[in-house]
């Protein structure tokens, strides 16, 4: 992966507190078989609210790809999620949507797994009945045993902006599928930053 370092020129402020001490990084990030992937970076240094989001260069369009991770290469595939992205894992009812806060990540099919076993221990503290405890140490261990026996497990991405993606350890079984506006319109958004109305009323 090359990266391109584009500096700091831009100036945007804090869009929790409008500070203008922010620090913004940007980069070009090229990716195998995924060029021109656009990581933005904002640091407010007064009430220390970070943002990290991705801009895919390359394409605009309502995307969904989809990955069977069947091995433990495959579950290396890295997953690029935008503040606009939605990542599931249908087999095991795993989902995560864009809400307010979302914002940018790179991590892998085992790390996102992860993640979502993170998250429901932290719900497990939080659960009252034996049925509820039971349901989500359930989940907690279906993912170890995923992650432990590289069990086949199919992960999907979608994003309307066509911002995230999927850089699969096998390109040849990448399943990439333009999404209908109407499929685009029923997936949540996150935060956005570049909506563009900040920077050019100044
Ligand atoms: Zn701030």
């Amino acid at each position: 992966m090359s990266t391109e370092d584009l500096g700091s020129e831009m100036e945007a402020k804090c869009p929790v507190c409008e500070s203008e001490n922010t620090k913004i990084t940007q980069k070009i990030l090229d990716f195998p078989h995924f060029p021109q992937m656009w990581f933005y970076n904002l640091m407010c240094s007064d009430c220390h609210f970070k943002y990290n989001d991705f801009i895919n260069l390359a394409v605009n369009e309502p995307v969904r790809y989809g990955y069977l991770a069947e091995n433990k290469d495959d579950y290396t595939s890295k997953i690029i999620r935008s503040s606009n992205g939605t990542i599931r894992f249908p087999s095991i009812g795993a989902i995560l949507e864009p809400g307010p806060k979302a914002d940018g990540f790179i991590t892998n099919i085992e790390g996102m797994l992860r993640d979502f076993q993170g998250k429901a221990k932290f719900l497990l503290r939080d659960a009252t009945t034996e049925e509820e405890v039971s349901r989500i140490n359930n989940f907690i261990e279906m993912i170890e045993e995923h992650i432990k026996n590289n069990l086949p497990i199919e992960i999907i991405i979608e994003d309307p902006f066509g911002n995230s993606s999927i850089i699969p350890f096998d390109q040849s079984k990448l399943k990439k599928q333009q999404l209908s506006q109407a499929e685009a319109e029923k997936l949540k958004t996150g935060l956005m930053i570049f909506g563009g109305t900040d920077r050019t009323s100044e």
